[in-house]
Parts: C-alpha cells; sequence; structure tokens
C-alpha cells in the first residue's frame, strides 16, 4: 500500500523516475499528461477537448483533470496503491485529491521532490524535442509551462511539506544513481522493501 506523487519540473526526468519507482514498488504509474496525450493521439471526445490546451502549454481544467484522476484511481489495480506524475499541479488539485482520498481513507505516503537547475531541464528538453518531436516542446511553449511550474505547481511542495511527507532528491546524475537515491529516501520513511520501519 503506497501512495506516491512525484513533482518536477518539465525535463526534470520525473516520467522516467515516476515508471521506474512505481516499477520498483508494483503500483501503476498515473501520469496525467500520458493520459491527455493518448486521448489526443486516439481522437477521443476528452482528447478532442484537450488537444489545442496541451499544444499552448496551458493547464486543462482542474475539474476535468481531477476527474481523470478520480476514474483512473478507482480502477482496481489502483485499490493497492499507485504513484502519481503530474498531478496535482496546482493548490485547487491538491484539494480535489484530498476530498477524493478522505473518501476512501487514504492520504499520499511520500512526495517526491526531483530538483533539477532550470538550465538543465532546458536542455534536456530540448533534447527530447529533437528526438521525439513532442508538439508541445517548443521553445514558446517551454517557457510557458517552466512559468507555470513554478507560478502554480512549486506551491503545492509548501502544502505538502507542511505535512512532513516531502523528500527532496537532487535529480542531476545517471537515471539509476537517481532511482537508487528516490529508493533510498522511500525507504528510510519505512516504504518500500528493505525499508528501515
Ligand atoms: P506533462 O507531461 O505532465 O508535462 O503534461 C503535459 C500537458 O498535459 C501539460 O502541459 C498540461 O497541458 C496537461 N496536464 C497534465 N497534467 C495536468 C494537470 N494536473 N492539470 C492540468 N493540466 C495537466
Amino acid at each position: 500500500m503506497t501512495r506516491l506523487l512525484i513533482v518536477g519540473p518539465q525535463g526534470s526526468g520525473k516520467g522516467t523516475q515516476g515508471v521506474r519507482i512505481a516499477e520498483a514498488f508494483g503500483i501503476p504509474a498515473v501520469s496525467t499528461g500520458d493520459v491527455f496525450r493518448g486521448a489526443v493521439a486516439a481522437g477521443t471526445e476528452l482528447g478532442q477537448q484537450v488537444k489545442a490546451i496541451i499544444e499552448a502549454g496551458d493547464l486543462v481544467s482542474d475539474e476535468l483533470t481531477s476527474a481523470v484522476v478520480r476514474d483512473r484511481l478507482s480502477q482496481p489495480d489502483a485499490a493497492d496503491g499507485f504513484l502519481l506524475d503530474g498531478y496535482p499541479r496546482n493548490i485547487a488539485q491538491v484539494a480535489h485529491l484530498d476530498e477524493f482520498l478522505e473518501g476512501r481513507d487514504e492520504q499520499l505516503d511520500a512526495v517526491i521532490e526531483l530538483v533539477v537547475p532550470r538550465e538543465e531541464s532546458i536542455a534536456r528538453i530540448s533534447q527530447r524535442a529533437a528526438e521525439q518531436g513532442r508538439s508541445d516542446d517548443t521553445e514558446e511553449v517551454i517557457a510557458n509551462r517552466l512559468a507555470i511550474f513554478e507560478r502554480e505547481t512549486a506551491p503545492i511542495l509548501d502544502v505538502y511539506r507542511t505535512r512532513g511527507v516531502v523528500d527532496r532528491v537532487d535529480g542531476v546524475g545517471s537515471l539509476d544513481e537517481i532511482t537508487d537515491r528516490i529508493i533510498a529516501s522511500l525507504q528510510a520513511r519505512g516504504l518500500g522493501r528493505g525499508a528501515a520501519a
């Protein structure tokens, strides 16, 4: 039963690390960005609703995003834990998630804050743009997404910090090094295999 959230700016590697940590814990990684991109690619009604918003790097409405997450977390594979990536992304979404989890008598066990200097995230996003050609990886859209992160998402860490659940992890290094650091910090909290408590 491990409920985790990974937070970091675009280009911090949170998607990659989120999948690795979820695998290590045997829980599903739930990435709202992936859900939205999948819906756009599949041309579903949800995809049509969010396509222009994602391409501009803006945020999808809190109501729609929270509904998507509630639906996903209600699937049987998330009953015993999950790792959220990219949600909640602002204070209003924290309140939505709190309400949902309280209704299940649950709470987040840990919030992983992946710390990466701005220049490093920009370099990584530019590399991904060259490799994958994501439509929201243009220079202008990247700047918008980083500004939104600093303005709207960084404050959620203060909320979780007051709850004592945030682990700050250095996000610079090899993929394996960073995964090991995250797992060590979670183990220090008594989470996962070989946990101290
Ligand atoms: P990501 O891959 O997490 O950077 O998400 C890609 C895009 O999906 C974002 O730039 C937003 O347009 C949208 N998105 C993902 N998660 C959320 C969220 N929690 N709230 C609003 N929009 C989101």
